[in-house]
This record gives structure tokens, C-alpha cells and sequence, in this order.
């Protein structure tokens, strides 16, 4: 007989729940009570400790890591997540790490140089010595060049909220730059912000299961995301139809109804393609289109922007009032009545001399003439039938004529040029096997779309990510379970209010992209970033092998012949280690107390110690407590006084997605943050009609609304 998944979960449950009723009856006692035995004399160990694997793998798995004689002789799955279907997760990768903890290259004390840099040479130090010589050359080189000039990276701070939030809080504290993690890595979807405004957005992993089809792009998730692979597997079984387009044949090309082999680079004309393959086969979602994006929005023929309510003539344009109570097609049926604005979650009450909100429009069919269309509400005012396509005219204040188009009748003209004939000399995929995918997804609802992070380190990665977010908002997949358009891309998203342990009330770290360290000034630089006065001094690297990852590792060597002092602090001998002045020996997520998260999962975690501290290893806050106390004891009794599990309650305290989650909670297992059940994007903006964008921590609301002045779908 041929078990699912689900089956062999659901009896193995079953059998473990008949051991347990067993063993409170007495009944069978005895045999469970001798697996306990010979369990644990074939490994005794001194305690179990639950806590969280936190790799910038985005898998944030549970684990339970059995320690013996100060060592960790073992690492299993925790499998305690209130959601079974999550139980259990890990990899190989994560249950071997202790190895590395207690391995060869593991670095145990502070290490100084001694030859040239580069070189390896070290010595041992003592904490007392490094820590002296960090603080008062922090101080000289802040004094003599700006403490702007001091650069402080560490890899992406999803990982561990509290460790490398000390790195924020102390360049908060002192006015140190430090680099953003985005560019430096440069896997993230640019097409995010620029669509949604927002970073990115994902649906959990579980939704995978609910699809009716799956697309993935350049993602291998039976390699890469392991834990939650078979929530794949899980829709396959279900009955799904599963599509790998992927130059090579991957793991999971291997399990896909389907492997489409494209060539590198081009999935943006796939995109387009099946795009306009969608429209010709009249399976577009035009009420989808009208309700939540920017297709009905006018745009002016003498400027390419689109139309603005001040930009008409008195009276030009009809205003129907606010959007319906409920969007075109039964979309939105959550939303609050008719004239209401939706409360948006998140935005800032708006100062008193702010701007009003813009208003746009769009041109109704149904009375021939153009109507305002504000942003507090998405959807278009009941009796309007808002036009796609077209050409008109509007008369603008200076009383001249304009010709405005609807935003899709631009795009549409851009669909043409892309035919599956077109598609196929780019992408190498067949043009019958372009339609055939057209409409084998376009049939499907829901349907999803995965794309992997290497696309985003192409060339105009941005623009194969609008293409296929323009396919799922075509076809209504949008805000919808099972459906999207996903990009995980390592533990990039910050998921709770970090400000109370980042910031320093209103003051803020002066985060600058890492480009600036690596490539120096340019002439493109955004001046709203500034870049150090006199460049960079010294720089405080943890958890992040620099000198090997950098886009452009021989240019970076420039800017490090300008640093006067180079600190790097991890836990391994990398090497970036070798390229320092003072190596400091990090704590493993073994041995230090963290809280982290992750978008594939919904559950908030800590890290608990395990073990003590390898050798003299210590937390990045520890060492940030002794730097900051040395130069300013005052800021440190005000600002760096504080433990871990104090940080940890200062952000739960914040409310919103942490609303009402305690420590002990945690202590105890992960907890569910207070998002829906399966964790959509953008399902509030689908059900509600709330604006978009939904916040994208830790950027202010206000910040990314900026990329979508519409407040739609662009
Ligand atoms: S998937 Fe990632 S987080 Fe999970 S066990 Fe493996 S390495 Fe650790």
C-alpha cells in the first residue's frame, strides 16, 4: 500500500498518541519505558536544550541540542510547532553545525596581528588588551575623521534581532555607519518595491500546499529550502500541476510534472509571453486589474506621468465619490462600508501641514468622461466602468489639450512585441510550450509563482520580477491563498517592531548601502545617503565573510588600505579573519540568547544557550557593552546596560505582531505571531481594500508607499 505524506504523518501520530494513553494506563508501560532506557544509555548527556537553528538559510528550524559534558553530542528536530504542519524541520546542514562549534577551525581568544595584513599572523590576546585598543582607536579615529567614518556590517539581521541589532544600537549610540545587507548580497527582488511597495512579501510555506499549480523559477527548494520542500509535494498529491523553468535539471526539475530549460537571464520574456498569452486566451481578471492595481490610471501623452486630479481644469473631471463597499467581482468583501477609508496599519498619523493625499484618474465608459479616483481606499466608485484602453482628451489648468491613455493600454501595446514566437528565440522554450504554460496556469486558480533569488542577481532582475507579478495580478492571484508571486531570499525580512532595541528613541543607525564601503564614492550616490566626509577609517565586520563575498572583493581592498583599524569578530578562522588587526572570538547560536524569525514560517523563536561559551567566545552585545562603556560610560548606563531577555521584552512590548506574546511563552516553544492563518501578502489589501502597501519592516510605512504613489499595484 502507497502512504502520502499526510497518511504516514496522521498514523504515526495516531501510534504515538496510543503509547502515550498507553503509558498513563499502565497498559505497556514497561516497553516505553525501555526505549527510554536504552535510549538513554546509548547516549546519556547532562540536559536537552531547545533552540533555534539561525543560518541566513531562512529555515529558522527548531531544534533540541543534546549536551554532554559541556559539549553538544547531538542535534534533532525540536517538532514542537503548534502547527503540525511544520513538524518536524531541519537538515542535514543544521543538525551537523555543532560540528563546526566544536571543530578545528573554531577561534577561542582574541587574536591581534602581527605580520602584514593578509598574512594569518596572529597572536593571542586578552580580552582587556583588544578591547582597550578597539575603544581608544574608535575614539581617535571618530574624533580625528567622524564617527561616521567607523563602518560596522553584519550579515542579515533576521537571523537574530538582539546580537546584530547591538550592531544598530551601537551605531545608533555612536554614530557609526553601517551597510545594509540588500546590496551586499544582492539577491533581493528589486521588482518588490517598485510593484508593491514593499521589500518583499511571501506567503508562508505551508500555502504552497494550497495551490492548483505551481511555477517555480530558478528555484530548487528540494535543495535550498528543505525544510518546507514538501508543502510542494504536498499540493503535487493533492493534485496539483507543478512546472520547474530552470536552466539546469535540479532536484527539484526531477519532481516537476514538468522541466522548461531556459536560458540564463531571459525569464523576463517568459514572463511577458505568457503575459500576453493570458490576455489573448481571455482569461485576464479585468476586475482584478480595475480593483487593485494601476491599469484604469490615466497617463499624459506630452509627459508619460500619469494624470493628476490638480493637473485638470475646474470641473474636468466627475468625482463618484469613494471606491465600493465591495470591488468589482466580489473582491473586498471584508472592507468596511462605503465612504469609509480603511484603517491602514502601521501609518503614521499624518503632520498637520502634510500634503493631501494624491487623487488620479481614470476614464469612466459608461458616461465617456474622466472620473477622480482618490488612494485612501482601493477599488473604483460603484456605477463606474473604468476603461483599459483607449484614447482621450482632457483639458488641464493652463486650459491646453492633452491626449491620456489608461496605464494598460501602454502595457498592452508593450505585450504585443512578445509573442511565443519572439519568446521562444530569447528563452530557447519552445513557442507551443509558451501557450501551452499560458493557459495550463491561467486554467488553475489558486495558482502560485516561485521565484528563485538568483534571478534577482541578474542584470534587470527587477524587470523579470514585474513580468511575473504582472502575470499573477492578471489573473487575480494576488492577495489570494495558494497563489502570489513569492521570492524567498534568505532571512532578509525583519518581522517584528525592532525599534525599541535598534533605535535609541528617535535616533537611528545611518544605515548606507554596503556599495558605499566596497566600491567607494561615486557619482550616482543617492544625496539624501551621505557618504563619510573622509571616507572610510575602521571597519567592524561580524558573522560575514566580507573579503570572499563582496561584489567587487579587488576594489574593496582599496578601501581597506584607507582603514586604520579592522575588526572582525565570528566564530570561524575566514578569510576575512586573516584580512584584520583584531580577531574576536564569537558565540555560535549555541551559546548566546537571541529571538528570530523568518518569512517562510510564521513563528517567532529565541536561541537559547546551550552550552557555555567555547574558549573565550563572546556576544556581539557583550562586546559592544565593553566598547561603549570604555568610550562613554555614561551612554553606556543609559543605553548598553541591558540583557538579552530585557532587549527581547522591550520588542514584544511594542505590540502589532508580537501583540500579547511573552517571554515565558517562548521559553516554553515557538509562537505563532499575530499574523492570519495561512500568512497571505497582501490578503489585507484583497479582502479589506486597504491601500497597499502593508508595512515592510523596519522601513516607516511612509517610506515605501513612496515607490507606489498610487497606492496600487503599479
Ligand atoms: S534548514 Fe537552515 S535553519 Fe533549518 S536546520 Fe537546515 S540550516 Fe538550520
Amino acid at each position: 500500500m502507497k502512504l502520502t505524506r499526510r497518511q504516514f504523518l496522521k498514523g504515526a501520530g495516531a501510534v504515538a498518541g496510543t503509547a502515550v494513553v498507553g503509558s498513563a494506563l499502565g497498559v505497556a508501560a514497561d516497553k516505553v519505558l525501555a526505549v527510554k532506557t536504552d535510549s538513554t544509555r546509548s547516549l546519556p548527556v547532562d540536559r536537552v536544550v531547545r533552540t533555534t537553528c539561525s543560518p541566513n538559510c531562512t529555515g529558522s528550524c527548531g531544534q533540541l541540542a543534546f549536551v554532554r559534558d559541556g559539549n553538544i553530542v547531538k542535534v534533532q528536530q525540536a517538532a514542537d510547532y503548534p502547527d503540525r504542519e511544520y513538524n518536524p524541520r531541519g537538515c542535514m546542514k543544521g543538525v551537523s553545525y555543532h560540528l563546526l562549534v566544536h571543530g578545528p577551525d573554531r577561534i577561542k581568544t582574541p587574536l591581534v596581528r602581527e605580520g602584514e595584513r593578509g598574512e594569518g599572523k596572529f597572536r593571542e590576546a586578552t580580552w582587556e588588551e583588544v578591547l582597550d585598543r578597539i575603544a581608544s582607536e574608535f575614539k581617535r579615529i571618530g574624533d580625528t575623521w567622524g564617527w561616521d567614518s567607523i563602518h560596522v556590517f553584519g550579515q542579515v539581521p533576521g537571523s537574530g534581532y538582539i546580537q546584530k541589532g547591538a550592531n544598530y544600537r551601537a551605531c545608533a549610540a555612536l554614530g557609526m555607519t553601517h551597510g545594509t545587507s540588500f546590496d551586499f548580497n544582492g539577491d533581493l527582488p528589486m521588482g518588490m518595491p517598485i510593484t508593491f511597495g514593499v521589500q518583499n512579501a511571501e506567503h508562508e510555506a505551508k500555502d504552497w500546499a494550497n495551490s492548483r499549480f505551481l511555477m517555480l523559477l530558478g528555484a530548487n527548494p528540494l535543495e535550498t529550502r528543505i525544510p518546507d520542500a514538501h508543502f510542494l509535494m504536498d499540493a503535487v498529491e493533492r493534485g496539483a500541476r507543478m512546472v520547474v523553468v530552470d536552466p539546469t535539471y535540479s532536484g527539484t526539475a526531477a519532481k516537476a510534472d514538468a522541466w522548461l530549460q531556459i536560458k540564463p537571464g531571459t525569464d523576463a520574456a517568459l514572463g511577458l509571453a505568457l503575459c500576453r498569452q493570458v490576455i489573448e486566451d481571455q482569461k485576464a481578471d479585468w476586475d482584478f486589474m480595475r480593483t487593485y492595481t494601476d491599469a484604469p490610471l490615466l497617463v499624459r501623452a506630452d509627459n508619460g506621468k500619469r494624470l493628476r486630479a490638480e493637473d485638470l481644469a475646474p470641473g474636468q473631471a466627475r468625482d463618484p465619490g469613494p471606491a465600493a463597499g465591495v470591488g468589482l467581482g466580489g473582491y473586498g468583501r471584508k472592507a468596511p462600508p462605503v465612504g469609509t477609508a480603511p484603517e491602514i496599519p502601521g501609518a503614521a498619523k499624518p503632520a498637520s501641514d502634510a500634503p493631501p493625499p494624491p487623487v488620479f484618474v481614470a476614464w469612466d465608459t459608461v458616461r465617456n468622461e474622466p472620473v477622480l479616483i482618490r488612494t485612501d481606499r482601493l477599488g473604483v466608485p460603484e456605477g463606474v466602468e473604468a476603461a483599459l484602453e483607449g484614447a482621450f482628451e482632457v483639458t488641464l489648468v493652463d486650459g491646453s489639450l492633452v491626449g491620456v491613455v489608461p496605464g494598460f493600454a501602454l502595457v498592452r501595446g508593450g505585450l504585443d512585441a512578445w509573442t511565443p514566437d519572439v519568446a521562444e528565440q530569447f528563452t530557447g522554450i519552445p513557442a507551443n510550450t509558451i501557450v501551452r504554460l499560458a493557459k495550463e496556469y491561467s486554467a488553475e486558480r489558486p495558482a502560485a509563482v516561485i521565484m528563485g533569488g538568483g534571478a534577482n542577481h541578474w542584470y534587470h532582475g527587477d524587470l523579470t520580477g514585474r513580468a511575473f507579478a504582472l502575470l499573477a495580478a492578471l489573473t487575480g492571484n494576488i492577495g489570494r491563498s495558494g497563489g502570489g508571486f513569492s521570492v524567498y531570499v534568505g532571512q532578509y525580512k525583519v518581522r517584528v517592531d525592532t525599534s525599541p532595541w535598534w533605535n535609541l528613541g528617535d535616533t537611528k543607525a545611518r544605515v548606507v548601502p554596503s556599495v558605499y564601503f566596497v566600491r567607494g564614492r561615486t557619482e550616482t550616490m543617492n544625496e539624501k545617503v551621505p557618504y563619510p566626509e573622509n571616507g572610510f577609517k575602521a571597519l567592524f565586520c561580524t558573522f560575514a565573510n566580507m573579503f570572499v563575498q563582496a561584489m567587487d572583493v579587488n576594489r574593496l581592498h582599496q578601501t581597506l588600505d584607507g582603514c586604520e583599524l579592522v575588526v572582525v569578530m565570528d566564530h570561524q578562522m575566514t578569510d576575512t579573519c586573516r584580512w584584520a588587526d583584531v580577531v574576536l572570538p564569537a558565540t555560535s547560536w549555541y551559546e548566546k540568547s537571541d529571538l528570530t524569525a523568518t518569512p517562510l514560517h510564521p513563528f517567532l523563536q529565541i536561541q537559547q544557550p546551550a552550552i557555555p561559551p567555547v574558549g573565550e567566545a563572546k556576544s556581539e552585545l557583550w562586546v559592544w557593552q565593553e566598547v561603549v562603556k570604555r568610550i562613554d560610560q555614561a551612554l553606556f548606563e543609559e543605553h548598553f546596560n541591558v540583557t538579552e531577555q530585557g532587549a527581547i521584552e522591550a520588542i514584544l512590548a511594542k505590540g502589532g505582531f508580537t501583540e500579547g506574546i511573552t517571554m515565558e511563552q517562548l521559553q516554553a516553544g515557538p509562537v505563532r505571531l499575530r499574523v492570519p492563518d495561512p500568512d497571505v501578502a497582501f490578503v489585507s489589501q484583497v479582502e479589506e481594500l486597504i491601500p497597499f502597501p502593508p508595512r515592510s519592516l523596519p522601513a516607516a510605512l511612509e517610506a515605501t508607499a513612496a515607490f507606489i504613489p498610487t497606492r496600487r499595484i503599479e
